[in-house]
């Protein structure tokens, strides 16, 4: 089985210029999600990972999947105002102006083995945030994963160090 099968290409959205990876004809598709799980969690089943987190809103998908398939609990990391608890948020760089993502503050133990699971890997930005909000509350990153990453935006030059997982490079 190929994931590539179950992606779809939507140009110019949202909006003019960029080519939009679509992950929705493999979540119809129940042997197709359970073959990307596999994929995606294929070298974490030994590592003991507590927390997943999932990037808001496509990486909601997958991450709740492979919280239950790794016995971890799930974590969304969500935009600004939608978490209802205490929170902390970091920014980063849209093409004009910033962004913000924000978590709950008891969603991370000192020391929790933690997996940060999102479906795009892009310019990296949002990734780079998410890693501050876990690295701030005490978290240990143990793998950023995504479904696919394109490395023609170089998005792992802001995450240098860090483990890197994806189940499509284009
Ligand atoms: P970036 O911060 O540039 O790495 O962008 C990653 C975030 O934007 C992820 O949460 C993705 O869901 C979304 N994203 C960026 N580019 C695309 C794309 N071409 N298709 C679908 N989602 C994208």
């Amino acid at each position: 089985m190929k994931i590539e099968d179950f992606l779809r290409d939507i140009p110019n959205f949202p909006k003019e210029g960029i080519l939009f990876k679509d992950i929705t004809p493999l979540l119809l598709n129940h042997e197709a999600t359970k073959f990307c799980l596999n994929t995606l969690a294929s070298t974490l089943k030994d590592r003991k990972i507590d927390k997943v987190v999932g990037v808001e809103s496509r990486g909601f998908f997958f991450g709740t999947l492979l919280a239950q398939e790794l016995n971890a609990g799930f974590v969304p990391v969500r935009k600004p105002k939608k978490l209802p608890y205490k929170t902390i948020s970091a920014s980063y760089a849209l093409e004009y102006g910033t962004d913000s993502l924000e978590i709950h503050i008891d969603a991370i133990q000192p020391g929790d083995k933690v997996l940060i699971h999102d479906d795009v890997l892009a310019t990296g930005g949002t990734a780079e945030a998410v890693c501050k909000l876990i690295e701030q509350l005490g978290g240990e990153i143990v793998q950023v994963n995504f479904l696919m990453e394109l490395s023609f935006l170089n998005g792992r030059n802001k995450l240098t160090g860090k483990e890197i997982f994806a189940a499509i490079t284009y």
